[in-house]
């Protein structure tokens, strides 16, 4: 008999019908059901799960379910939702995600290098004027989170000839990066990066880090990146802080309230570039591959994948 495999979400139809899709086409040796349409007895023989915004209320109905896979990198709302029971919790770590946010930070990294958002200003204005173009060593980043994405990302800045820095809960070593870790080596960074890129996981230690003081200690005219979570931001203290003319522009993928609401300010910012959270989509097919074979190798021989540390909640 195959291992059956829940599949818990709180997705729509069509999200149900594309990821279901391929789930089962990445592993034709488990079988996937949707949570709605388990019988009884199936929900008994289930162990693992596939979530994707669960409702918590239908993990409880699967009373011998060890552990789940979440389908999000980002499991700052999932962590909260399953706090009190005994699941364990993975999370998706897929090369193909990892690459993608590599690549993003080095993209608009080099829009920031290359002052792209004045060119852009300027183009509306007619106005031809040339500026001085900084080689790559000459600009110092500074990456928050050396993670899956951050060790990535700050290793493609390196290789791109970037000064780069690091900012991470314990020291790291990391070629071409110098790592910095605890309050104070967040203030160095924070001092000597011309742009800042936030990778880190929303949790309570990290919502709005990047506070007033916090963004008061960037370099004059630094920029900011945040592909990370709205929440690790105070989005009032950085209107401030462009407005003021102490950091020079800021490009968000993310945001507290998505999509972001239309009468937001920060739409029509001059100095705001806005993303709908597309630095680093989930590619379904490796995504898929990815939580699939964790789950049958567990099945197989045990193989137990790595969890998600729930007293650090990322
Ligand atoms: P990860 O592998 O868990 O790495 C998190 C990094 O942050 C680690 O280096 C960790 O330090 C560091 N960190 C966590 N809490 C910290 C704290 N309080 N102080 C200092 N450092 C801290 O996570 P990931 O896979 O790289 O993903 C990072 C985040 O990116 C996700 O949580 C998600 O929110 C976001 N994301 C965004 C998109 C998008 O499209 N915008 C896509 C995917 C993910 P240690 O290494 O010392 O533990």
């Amino acid at each position: 008999m195959k291992p059956l495999v829940p599949f818990i979400h709180g997705l729509n139809h069509q999200e149900e019908a594309t990821w279901l899709t391929v789930l089962r086409a990445a592993a034709p040796e488990l079988e996937i059901i949707v949570g709605h349409a388990l019988t009884p007895d199936q929900s008994a023989r289930a162990q693992v799960a596939i979530v994707a915004n669960p409702d918590p209320a239908h993990l409880a109905n699967l009373p011998n379910l060890v552990w789940i896979y979440s389908l999000w990198a980002g499991v700052e709302r999932l962590m909260p939702a399953i706090a009190g029971t005994h699941l364990k919790v993975a999370r998706l770590v897929d090369p193909v995600l990892t690459q993608t946010m590599a690549e993003a930070v080095l993209a608009w990294s080099l829009y920031l290098h290359r002052d792209m958002p004045r060119y852009a200003a300027q183009q509306r204005n007619k106005i031809w004027q040339q500026w001085p173009v900084p080689r790559p060593h000459e600009r110092t980043i500074g990456v928050l989170g050396l993670g899956q994405l951050g060790a990535a990302s700050a290793t493609i800045l390196a290789c791109h000839g970037f000064e780069v820095l690091g900012w991470s809960r314990s020291p790291k070593t990391i070629d071409g990066v110098t790592s910095f870790h605890s309050e104070d080596g967040l203030t160095t960074l924070l001092q000597k990066s011309d742009i800042v890129i936030a990778l880190l996981p929303a949790t309570p230690q990290t919502t709005r880090l990047l506070s007033r003081e916090r963004l008061g200690q960037m370099k004059q005219g630094a920029s900011l990146i945040n592909f990370a979570r709205g929440a690790i931001l105070d989005q009032e203290a950085l209107l401030a802080g462009l407005d003021a003319g102490a950091l020079n522009h800021a490009v968000l993928d993310v945001f507290l309230q998505e999509p972001l609401s239309g009468d937001s300010p920060l739409w029509t910012h001059p100095k705001i570039t806005i993303l709908p959270h597309i630095s680093a989509p989930t590619n379904k097919q490796s995504a898929a591959l990815q939580v699939t074979e964790r789950i049958a190798a567990w099945h197989r021989d045990g193989t137990v994948p790595t969890f998600v540390e729930a007293g650090l909640g990322y």
